[in-house]
């Protein structure tokens, strides 16, 4: 009977709606409007047995969600969570492998306007204490598999599985003020890890991330029918990108399990058996695969499902790049670049082969709804090809601000530069730009990756280029390290071809002299065999500025 009702209860048309158990103000995101649940679940009406999520499963095997499974498990989270009287605007935190489980919690919070934080298991104590602190969430989620525990008494616990919601520790009574979810509230707040500086609490809303979604569908890059893996770790907004891309286009998401995308054969012959048409992937996650296992993946390529693989989330060294797409001649390259505070700022089609003399990769225009401006110090916008200066994004995705830092958010949501007196705000991204002959642009690095070294405006990111051009070289990331007595020095470390000789130091810095002024010259140069990476699979330059410093 209980069944019954409830199926009454999701009619189309009350989509989102639950009675409230504790009779007050129940709280709805009407259909209507702009919600992630709603939009992500649109499959779900159209064709409920489409596939939603291939995922591995417990017994070694594939398990396939539909879009109807996935909306039933979305219902029922969302009715158990509804049952702790939350507020529209409680924070929750969601701690999980990317799975179909959590992709139904985290749709669940969004029927009910509860913005979710998503966190990986791999993420240390330390730092989730340091999220809860700052984000004071009113339940903490955690998957029935879940090991973590130590979460402060302040914060109600509970797991999600194959049972529901299974409640341990109920949140502490609050008073329900709101009565409706509309598309302004939050839909979710991601702690970046900080390639940018500090960790940051990015807040988005339904509408700035249905808005850049919108605008990355209107690229037709995918169809229904097409299996998006996705490799970046929940906490990291790359993983709610791949949910979003796939489940807008009504397409499987394909989530691969960490354990396999450490292991390049186990990665690769996952991508097989689950016939994955695209790869989702930051560059630094091909590095093992091309260094152990070249033949399976060109294997891969030569069966002809896998169709795309999109980068994003930092530059891909071309000579990787190069490798990659010699061995996959038949596969579309995307690069996606952007930052978490808009999700993604543009989709750009990287040529495959990369024509000779490549330097640099174009990121392109930004995706439909958007524009990447080039400003310069003066405000003033620049339109002539091949001045480097800093890119700003007028956007519909742009993020509601830092959670409780509203200092750091009016650092970079700022007057638009091109009519202040209009009242718009665009986004000031600190990345550096040139603009090509066609307005496109290329990324050139971090603006605050521009040193100065005796005096010398100096680019790493030029550094890093010419010493990638040294025969053996697979990888280079050049760093300015302080040292106690004196000025800071420029060092680079290298990652080598797989199974070549280490490039000899001494002649990566004469390769080097013969190219840049005496000032850009690394003082100091490592060779790796691999780069370490951050949480988010990034490399990970404290890390290695740790590892110069030994
Ligand atoms: P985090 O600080 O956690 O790494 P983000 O993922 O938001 O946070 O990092 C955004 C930054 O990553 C961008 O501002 C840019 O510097 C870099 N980036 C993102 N995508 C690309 C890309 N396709 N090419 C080069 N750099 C990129």
């Amino acid at each position: 009977l209980l069944e019954t009702a409830w199926h009454l209860l999701r009619r189309p048309e009350s989509e989102g709606w639950r009675m409230s158990p504790n009779g007050a103000r129940p709280a709805r995101a009407h259909a209507s409007v702009d919600n992630l649940r709603t939009y992500l679940l649109a499959a779900a009406r159209k064709d409920p047995d489409r596939p939603a999520v291939i995922q591995a499963a417990a017994d070694g095997g594939l398990e396939t969600v539909s879009y109807g499974e996935l909306q039933h498990r979305t219902d029922r989270c969302a009715e158990a969570l509804d049952a702790l009287g939350l507020d529209v605007g409680d924070r929750v935190i969601l701690e999980s492998d990317t799975e179909a489980d959590a992709i139904a919690t985290l749709l669940a919070c969004a029927t009910l306007g509860l913005p979710f934080t998503p966190v990986s298991p791999e993420t240390p104590d330390e730092r989730l204490l340091t999220i809860i602190d700052s984000a004071e969430p009113a339940l903490y989620l955690q998957s029935a598999r879940g090991q973590r525990t130590g979460i402060p008494e302040t914060v109600g616990t509970a797991r999600f599985g194959a049972d529901g919601l299974t409640v341990e520790r109920p949140p502490a009574p609050r008073v329900r003020r709101r009565r409706v979810v509309t598309p302004l509230d939050t839909a979710y707040i991601t702690f970046t890890s900080g390639t940018t500086g500090r960790p940051k609490g990015v807040v988005m809303s339904h509408r700035g991330v249905i808005a850049f979604l919108r605008g990355a569908e209107a690229a037709e890059l995918i169809t229904s029918e097409d299996r998006v893996a996705g490799t970046a770790p929940l906490q990291f907004d790359f993983a709610l990108f791949d949910i979003g891309f796939a489940l807008s286009h009504g397409a499987a998401l394909v989530p691969v399990p960490r354990d396999r995308l450490n292991w390049p054969r186990r990665f690769l012959s996952f991508l097989r058996d689950t016939g994955t048409t695209q790869v989702d992937a930051v560059p630094s996650a091909w590095r093992p695969v091309l260094r152990h296992e070249p033949d399976l993946l060109a294997e891969l390529g030569e069966q002809g499902v896998l169709r795309r693989i999109a980068f994003s989330g930092e530059d891909f060294p071309l000579e990787e790049l190069r490798a990659l797409q010699e061995l996959l001649p038949k596969v579309r390259f995307t690069n996606g670049y952007g930052a978490t505070e808009t999700m993604a700022a543009s989709i750009t089609e990287v040529p495959n082969p990369l024509p000779p003399g490549t330097e640099r990769l174009s990121i392109g225009y930004a995706v439909a709804g958007a524009e990447m401006m080039l400003i310069g110090p003066d405000g003033r916008p620049v339109d002539e090809p091949g001045v480097l200066d800093e890119i700003y994004l007028r956007s519909p995705s742009l993020f509601s601000g830092y959670w409780n830092d509203p200092e750091a958010t009016r650092a970079v949501v700022v007057p638009d530069p091109l009519d202040p007196r209009s009242g718009q705000r665009v986004f000031k991204t600190g990345d550096l730009a040139t603009m090509g002959a066609d307005g496109e642009l290329y990324f050139h690095g971090r603006a605050d990756s521009q040193v100065q070294i005796r005096g010398n405006r100096v680019e790493l990111g030029e550094v890093e280029r010419r010493i990638g051009q040294f025969t053996g070289v697979t990888g280079a990331v050049a760093m300015l390290l302080p040292r106690a007595d004196g000025d800071p020095v420029l060092h680079a470390f290298v990652t080598r071809a797989p199974g070549g000789p280490a490039p000899d130091a001494k002649e990566v810095v004469a390769f080097c002299r013969a190219a840049l002024p005496a000032y850009m010259i690394p003082q100091g140069v490592h060779v790796v065999d691999e780069f370490p990476l951050t949480v988010n699979g990034k490399v990970d330059r404290a890390a290695l500025t740790a590892l110069a410093a030994s």
